[in-house]
């Protein structure tokens, strides 16, 4: 069971996530829990490391520290008084610890991503010890474990590490046999190389630590506890009359967290797929409801569209040049350039006469796509090279499509008869999503107007 930063964020809550594991544990499951940090506390810490780099002075660590120390000692006094002397001695070790690297980031103003990237685990670093010690004051027994003591191994890439294979047998070894007559709580959010160097999964990385930790127990099932019902028609916070989506395929969900839903980490789904875990996603302030089981199949749901998302910060490059057309290698050039400079392609799409290819990418990592693609230009394998940021996609995600006719008229038509126009399209030939781009200020507008013509905020009819 994996509970975000939501679901942590004070001793209110602290004391709900308890009340829902006790129950599980007496009934005689083997539960492991894995922790993020408080809410905000990862924003925070990442604001400050960036701070000091540029800093005049130092001013801001002291407190920063103090704030943290409040927080976490607040909820530790109130769900663990019997242990508050013992915890509180391991979260000021490792207060102690960060105000130390960031008075070291301030004095050489330098931070690699290995350092950004320990500095920013250190809120799943205050936050486990306390909910360890809620548990134990309540008689259970508990231990805490980090990722890279959980058996997490990592690519060595800072900031958005992926598991490697040999995780899944150091995670049988090391959690396997803490599971009878304890709860371990895991950091979430953080693995290690082989060399033993912390890393971090990408924002919102601990749904991806329970993925990995829980195929690598061979969980019966991976709970994601959050502060919504479970996986909805788009984002409750854009669409106020989104619907909680009771089952959804693995595919889809990937999906959908891809194209932006914020609820899932795109890579937590693939090991539990993998495995063929089922992955419930519940809300820790209404456990009594069912919330969202993700599946293999597409049981539920005659509708074609499951769901809606929105990515608001991207930007859109658009190559092109008579030279392209008919021309081997092109292709090749630009995504081996963009590829090298690391830059993620969410969205590709060419047209028919091959003298136009535009691709969608993450806003921030625009100058680097430029960058990469204007010596294609001088060196006259393409013609020009142009880049629009004032656009967002949207994607039209269920797996009832593949196969479907008239879905994409009614997505386009209705798009049409608002008049907003689509400036690209694309859809993979695995038919589970439409996707799009429009002009930021039609954005919402877009999902509005999907989300009503699929009548997504109805009942389902199972
Ligand atoms: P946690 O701290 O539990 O990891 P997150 O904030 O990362 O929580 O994710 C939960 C939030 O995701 C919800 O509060 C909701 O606003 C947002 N969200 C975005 N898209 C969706 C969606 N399609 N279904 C449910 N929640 C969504
Ligand atoms: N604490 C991390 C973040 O804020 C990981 C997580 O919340 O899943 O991104
Ligand atoms: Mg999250």
């Amino acid at each position: 069971m994996k509970f975000g930063g939501t679901s942590v964020a004070d001793a209110e809550s602290v004391t709900r996530v308890v009340d829902i594991l006790e129950p599980y544990y007496r009934d005689g499951n083997e539960v492991a829990v894995v922790v993020s940090a408080q809410r905000g506390v990862t924003d925070q810490l990442i604001a400050i490391a960036g701070e000091l780099v540029n800093s005049q002075d130092s001013d801001a660590i002291s407190p920063f520290i103090t704030s943290l120390r409040a927080r976490h000692r607040k909820v530790l006094d109130a769900v663990a008084p019997d242990y508050a002397d013992e915890t509180g001695m391991v979260l000021e070790d490792r207060l102690g610890s960060l105000e130390n690297i960031l008075h070291a980031v301030f004095n050489l103003r330098e931070m690699t991503p290995r350092s950004r990237d320990y500095i920013i685990t250190f809120g799943e670093r205050l936050n486990a010890p306390v909910i360890s010690a809620a548990l134990c004051q309540r008689g259970i027994r508990s231990v805490v474990l980090d990722g890279c003591e959980a058996g997490i191994v990592t690519t060595p890439n800072h900031g958005e590490a992926m598991a490697l294979p040999v995780s899944e047998a150091n995670i049988r070894g090391r959690v396997l046999t803490l599971l009878s007559g304890c709860i371990p709580v895991i950091m979430g959010f953080m693995g290690c190389t082989e060399k033993g160097v912390v890393t971090t999964l990408g924002r919102s990385g601990s749904d991806y630590s329970a993925a990995v930790l829980g195929a690598g127990i061979d969980a019966d099932e991976i709970w994601i506890w959050t502060d919504v019902d479970g996986i909805m028609t788009s984002d409750p916070r854009l669409i106020q009359d989104a619907r909680v989506i009771p089952f959804i395929s693995y595919l889809e969900v990937m999906e959908l967290s891809f194209f932006g839903a914020k609820v899932m980490h795109p890579r937590s789904i693939e090991p539990a797929l993998k495995k063929d875990i089922p992955v419930r996603v519940k809300n820790t302030f209404n456990p009594s409801h069912p919330g969202t089981a993700i599946i293999r199949g597409e049981r539920c749901d005659s509708r074609v569209v499951k769901a809606i998302t929105y990515i608001e910060k991207v930007a859109s490059v658009n190559i092109t040049g008579a030279q392209m057309i008919g021309r081997p290698g092109v292709a090749k050039a630009i995504f081996s350039s963009l590829a090298d400079a690391e830059v993620n392609v969410m969205m590709i799409s060419q047209g028919s006469s091959e003298a136009n290819i535009s691709l969608i990418i993450d806003e921030t990592q625009l100058e680097d796509a430029m960058d990469a693609l204007s010596p294609l230009a001088k060196q006259g394998v393409v013609r020009e090279v142009t880049a629009n940021k004032d656009v967002c996609a949207v994607a039209v995600v269920g797996s009832g499509m593949a196969g479907a006719r008239g879905t994409g008229g009614r997505i386009f038509t209705a798009l049409g008869n608002a008049d907003i126009n689509v400036m690209m399209i694309s859809q993979g030939s695995s038919e589970v999503n439409i996707s799009f781009v429009v002009s930021q200020v039609d954005g919402l507008r877009a999902v509005r107007i999907l989300h009503d013509e699929f009548r997504l905020s109805e009942e389902c009819n199972e």
